[in-house]
């Protein structure tokens, strides 16, 4: 069984430590690598934080600028993976994780696949860096400013802004113990959940003229493609949170979203408001994620996949 004690000893024990999180890093992914980051170096570690590409509005989080796109080691000591439900998601560097003498899986996806030597997984929790709090404070750290950001940061956009069904009266009160490092709760907002690139903007124009609303206005669904990208001069990231335009609209309970990746495939984000669990909708697909957020990966032209989502779906509709 893994304890809070068991990883202690085997954070201290390490002398090279590797983090690694999930593929397209949201705001809880980058923000629970780069705390764990920022901890450790506390700690007198230095590890390596890998993130091969990520949104570059992310940037202003403390840590960031020692991102690497690759490990600078062969093996590790110690492999760390933060907001990743299985070990095929490393962002492409699972043999980091499966090499190293120890791993540790720090976790709240529903169907996380306990991959790691030792495994703090809570679905419950709304945010990955809302776990972190309390392995930090078990690792005796001093929350400082730049961990408070990196942890704020997380909370904030996994939960929609504190929104989510997740969301408790813990929350409130890590966020409430989190504001006595001294952070800028006001600025965190606005830098990570409320500004929107430009591009993100011109993309969100085209998904919304694209909206479509089905199964008597409880679903829509819309998509973009890489030309569209291309077009807008689109970034990693660009099409974050555009899938929300559609969970927003009254009415709907399941909003999906396809972006087109480099290899013409779709990664399909799937949201929902009150009851349909869409992370048992996404694992049908061989996805997975949340109840109300999660994602997967299918192949086709948007008719067909929006075709054999809706069969699923609509199974699942009130
Ligand atoms: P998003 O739609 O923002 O990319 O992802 C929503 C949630 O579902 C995130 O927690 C993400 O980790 C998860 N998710 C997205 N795509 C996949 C996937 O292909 N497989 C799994 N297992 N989870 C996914
Ligand atoms: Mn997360």
């Amino acid at each position: 069984m893994t304890t809070l004690e068991s990883i202690v000893e085997e954070v201290k024990k390490a002398e090279s430590i590797v983090i690694l999180t999930h593929e397209s890093p949201d705001g809880d992914a980058i923000g629970s690598s780069l705390a764990m980051y920022n901890s450790l170096k506390q700690m007198g570690k230095n590890p390596d934080v890998i993130i091969p590409k990520y949104n570059r509005i992310f940037k202003f989080l403390p840590g960031s600028e020692d991102i690497l796109e690759e490990g600078k080691k062969e093996k590790y000591d110690l492999a760390i993976s933060l907001d990743c439900g299985s070990m095929d998601r490393l962002n492409g560097w699972k043999n980091y994780f499966e090499d190293a003498k120890v791993s540790i899986n720090i976790d709240h996806h529903t169907k996380n696949s306990m991959f790691g030597d030792y495994n703090y997984v809570d679905p419950a929790s709304p945010a990955c860096c809302q776990i972190l709090i309390i392995i930090l404070e078990a690792l005796n750290i001093k929350i400082t400013k730049e961990i408070g950001t990196c942890l704020l940061t997380g909370i904030i956009t996994d939960t929609g802004g504190f929104k989510y069904q997740g969301v408790t009266s813990d929350t409130f009160q890590f966020v409430a113990w989190l504001l006595q490092s001294g952070i800028n709760v006001s600025d965190i907002y606005k830098k990570a959940f409320q500004i929107r690139t430009k591009a993100n903007f011109e993309l969100s124009k085209l998904a919304m003229n694209r909206m479509e609303f089905l199964e008597d206005g409880k679903v829509t669904f819309t998509y973009i493609t890489k030309q569209d990208e291309e077009e807008v001069n689109a970034e990693e990231g660009d099409h974050e949170r555009i899938v929300d335009l559609g969970r927003d609209i009254e009415g709907v309970e399941v909003a999906i979203f396809l972006h087109q990746k480099e290899d013409k495939t779709f990664k399909i984000s799937l949201r929902s408001n009150d009851y349909v669990n869409v992370s048992d909708v996404a694992t049908t697909f061989g996805g997975g994620g949340h109840i109300r957020a999660a994602g997967c990966k299918m192949s086709g032209t948007p008719e067909q996949i929006k075709t054999s989502l809706l069969n699923v779906i609509k199974r699942n509709l009130k």
